[in-house]
């Protein structure tokens, strides 16, 4: 029989997203929630967001993110600020991954002090948005940056002393063939760092790259092609000793991402700050979305689909598969819900065939059912809680 445990005791410790929503230019291809040309609403947004994080619960937490946006364009002085104010709230255990995202494009970024000052502010791992190490993609993406900027950003973060440390890339890019992606992972490669992501483009909704694709000037490549590309990254990432822990993320032992890991296995976590999500205590909520309405309103939560049981069910399944390697083990799921994996999903399991694998009590994706990963996850929609899978308290 199903039984939902509290979340608070099943989860001593939370994650913790801490958004950051300017950005020196905005790119072509996104739609997070940043902006450009509102430094004079960041003094005043700060101030809410140091609110916001004095009046939010006080719990254990084992993973920062500093998100954006763009967190590395803020001042040093008020990361400084913002850094303390979470200190003062929560309990950060001890060794906790503490991470910020950063772009280069910044000369302030060249200086290895400006990295020291951020290690000595607590913040033990860097996320920087390279993208592409092409100069001609980089301009058609909207970068504010070059290839060499990117280098030398990363190169004053490792002369820092920085062990842990992450590179985004992007593949699927206009203009960008099988051959120019290889050069760009090989030249990632060449870092050393240990944490790699590698993201296929999608054309987002109210973008510049939708205004383009719609007036059919977006010259994106084949279906094929992108396959191509993912092919080469899982060829150049593997031959370098990276694994491949996450349908989109590589990297050396024990450097997986554990922020968001907290993310697929679906575990709780507090957004702060404007356009940030939360999903705590079984419920989930998003902030406002714009700076002046996080300014003038506070956060003013919006809810989201209601967080019953199948939606618990669901949720598990699709984020835990992105796991490539940990998936969703029996072990997690009885903890969680009380019944093995099986008692819930058997059927589902047996009709996917050879798309997953099921070995030692875990759940992962086959290397077949990689690519069709999206259609893998439809199938545990909607689980089937039969008579002997029937919540304890409904
Ligand atoms: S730097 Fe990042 S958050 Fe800012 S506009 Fe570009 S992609 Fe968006």
């Amino acid at each position: 029989m199903i039984r939902l445990p509290d979340h608070d005791a099943l989860f001593p410790a939370i994650g913790l997203y801490v958004h950051f929503p300017f950005c020196a230019k905005k790119c072509s291809y996104c739609d997070f929630p940043s902006f450009a040309g509102q430094d004079d609403q960041m003094d005043a947004y700060l101030g809410a967001l140091e609110r916001e994080i004095a009046a939010a619960p006080r719990r254990h937490v084992r993973t920062v993110f500093l998100g954006g946006g763009t967190p590395s364009y803020v001042p040093g002085p008020w990361m400084e600020r913002i850094m303390a104010a979470i200190h003062a709230r929560f309990d950060l255990l001890p060794g906790a991954e503490v991470t910020m995202e950063a772009n280069p494009g910044n000369e302030r970024l060249h200086q290895n002090e400006e990295w020291r000052r951020y290690r000595a502010m607590g913040i033990t791992r860097i996320s920087m948005g390279v993208q592409s190490f092409d100069p001609a993609i980089l301009q058609a993406l909207g970068r504010i940056h070059s290839p060499g900027e990117a280098l030398e950003t990363v190169a004053a973060v490792q002369a820092a002393g920085f062990d842990s440390a992450s590179i985004d890339l992007m593949y699927g890019l206009p203009g960008q063939s099988v051959e120019t992606w290889r050069s760009t992972l090989q030249q990632a490669v060449a870092l050393g760092l240990p944490h790699l992501s590698a993201y296929s483009l999608i054309v987002e909704p109210h973008t510049p790259f939708d205004a383009l694709e719609r007036q059919g000037k977006l010259k994106l490549p084949s279906e094929d092609q992108e396959r191509g590309m993912a092919a080469v990254a899982e060829e150049v990432l593997g031959s370098a000793g990276y694994a491949q822990y996450e349908i989109s993320n590589w990297a050396q032992p024990g450097f997986e991402s554990r922020h968001n890991t907290v993310y697929w296995l679906n575990e709780p976590w507090l957004g702060l700050g404007s356009g940030s999500h939360s999903y705590y205590q079984r419920r989930r909520w998003a902030n406002a979305t714009t700076i002046k309405a996080y300014i003038e309103g506070g956060p003013t939560p919006m809810p989201e689909a209601p967080q019953d049981l199948t939606a618990e069910l669901e949720e598990t399944m699709f984020m835990g598969l992105r796991l490539t390697r940990e998936g969703v083990t029996d072990a997690r799921f009885r903890q969680r819900f009380g019944v093995g994996l099986l008692d819930v999903y058997g059927d589902r399991i047996t009709k996917l065939g050879d798309l997953v694998t099921w070995e030692n009590e875990r759940l992962t994706l086959s290397k077949g059912g990689l690519p069709l990963g999206n259609e893998v996850f439809e199938e545990f929609l909607e689980p089937n809680l039969g008579p002997s899978t029937a919540p304890a308290s409904a």
